[in-house]
């Protein structure tokens, strides 16, 4: 026997005890060539005083197996506690979250019987960075960031991933035609990896309206890659609208590190009842085996959970009378797959996995040439209520310098001065540009003259952002209005 894989495995809390052992039961019964590595993590932990939630030894475990299987947790009421999903995404470096959403017509009820998505969410960025900053008595931020290198990690997974996985097709959805720098990267770096993947179809949709074509004809759709928060709120519809988020199980893929989840939280009303369904773990679990090469223990798990499905034995969630033919708890229900071990569906689509494909992922490329990037001018924000917005276009007139040069003023990005519109709701919140006379080059000396004057006059800057060129192309998006 070739040597066993080490995993980490987490029991959490709620029902989460409940569906692993189910879990482990199986995915052993099954073959499964693993060696389990306890870990600590959830509500006990959080309640020790540990603001993470995990115990601080667990990571060491974490990064030497490389491999994590995770039940769900119960994050304790009140503030100050972390999320120990974001930490562990973050910390391990989890940078594609990969969600299939499949009905299980007519076995399981969904408006949509013919759905197979798999929605591949970036897992680190975007305004999850957890970047908000409290600006003035009645504004706050939040900064949304994209990465190039976070951008084509993830998005060359998708089309590895499809590539892998006989997938037809790759769609990005953006949002571009506002966030013209931001998602317009996305959809820049989409663009030139689908250029790499001549085998796989590619296709660009506006986020909003993706997301309506999306819960209307998912069969539209075959693999689909997002920025983080629509991945994290369309994969939840997907889920739902595919049968029950309590079917769902999803995998967090890194350079070194992987975790294995299902998608819902840890139930604690139905907890040591055993009533939950642990179908959405065990799906995860059968993306781990696939993950650690032990494809064929995951065909068989996948298909005996199907031929199960399909004999009609339900937990409670998923049961419906006339559909259903028996109502299981979670250790019959586990039990009902056990037996069903090498065998296959004969109505829904057995599943097969190749015995290993290896994917051709991202890599940090020392070759990338570097923008030049020019300082051509600055926003100055400031937190000011004193008047309207041409008196504040005079008095910021008086201190512009010849360098810097006040060009507009917005109010929640909408042109307030010069010739702006009385109806234009402000705020307290203003963005003050500063440019040099036609892209003229300035130090940043210019800049802190500036600030000194505003300052000296008395204005509140709560914030600046420098103005650059880079490549001759504007690193700042244009003024509405
Ligand atoms: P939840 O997913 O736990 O429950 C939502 C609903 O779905 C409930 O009605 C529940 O009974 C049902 N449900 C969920 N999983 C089920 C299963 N396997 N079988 C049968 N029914 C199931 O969401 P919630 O109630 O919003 O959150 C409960 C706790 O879980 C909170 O503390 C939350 O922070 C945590 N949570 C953890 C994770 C995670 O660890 N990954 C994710 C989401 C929520």
């Amino acid at each position: 026997m070739t040597q066993r894989i080490p995993i980490a495995v987490a029991y959490g809390d709620g029902i989460g005890p409940e569906i692993m052992k189910a879990t482990l039961d199986i995915i052993q019964t099954a073959g499964a060539n693993i060696e389990i590595e306890t870990v600590e993590i959830g509500e006990k932990v959080y309640l020790r005083g540990i603001e993470t939630g995990m115990d601080p030894n667990a990571w060491e475990l974490l990064r030497r197996t490389k491999v994590f299987l995770k039940a769900p947790i119960t994050t304790p009421q009140g503030g100050g506690y972390k999320s120990l999903n974001v930490t562990t995404r973050k910390a391990l470096g989890l940078y594609a979250n990969v969600r299939p959403s499949v009905s299980y017509s007519p076995f399981v009820h969904t408006k949509h019987p013919v759905m197979n998505v798999v929605i591949i969410r970036e897992n680190e960025e975007d305004l999850y960075a957890g970047i908000e900053h409290r600006q003035t008595d009645q504004v706050y931020q939040c900064l949304k960031l994209i990465t190039r290198p976070g951008s084509e990690k993830v998005i060359r997974y998708a089309f590895e991933y499809a590539r892998a996985n006989g997938r037809k097709k790759v769609t990005c959805f953006v949002k571009d035609n506002i966030m013209k720098l931001t998602d317009g990267l996305f959809h820049k770096v989409f663009d030139e990896t689908a250029a790499a993947y001549p085998d796989i179809e590619n296709e660009l949709w506006i986020v909003d309206i993706g997301a309506a074509k999306l819960a209307d004809t998912p069969e539209h759709f075959d693999v689909i890659v997002m920025p983080n928060l629509y991945g994290d709120v369309l994969s939840d519809v997907a889920a739902q609208i595919a049968g029950s988020v309590g079917l769902a199980g999803s995998s967090n893929i890194g350079e070194q590190c992987a975790m294995f989840e299902a998608i819902h939280g840890s139930a604690p009303r139905r907890a040591g009842q055993n009533l939950a369904n642990p179908s959405g773990l065990l799906l995860a679990a059968v993306m781990m085996l696939v993950h650690i090469g032990q494809s064929e223990v995951a065909a068989r798990v996948h298909n005996a959970w199907l031929k199960t499905i399909e004999d009609g034995i339900h937990t409670y969630d998923i049961f419906k009378e006339g559909v259903s033919r028996q109502k299981a708890g979670t250790a019959e229900f586990a039990a009902a797959v056990i037996r069903r071990l090498g065998d296959v569906p004969s109505v829904l689509t057995p599943v097969s996995y190749e015995v290993s494909h290896s994917l051709s992922l991202w890599q940090k490329n020392g070759h990338h040439k570097k923008a030049e990037k020019r300082l051509v001018g600055v926003d100055v924000f400031l937190d000011w209520e004193q008047g309207s917005p041409d008196d504040l276009g005079s008095a910021l007139s008086q201190v512009s310098m010849e360098s810097l040069q006040l060009q507009v003023i917005t109010n929640r990005g909408v042109k307030v001065w010069p010739n702006g519109l009385p109806e234009t709701f402000c705020t307290d919140h203003w963005r003050c540009r500063f440019l040099s006379n036609e892209g003229q080059v300035i130090a940043p000396g210019h800049v802190v003259e500036l600030l000194k004057r505003v300052t000296e006059s008395c204005f509140d800057n709560i914030k600046t952002e420098n103005l650059y060129l880079f490549d001759g192309v504007p690193g700042f998006s244009a003024v509405h209005g």
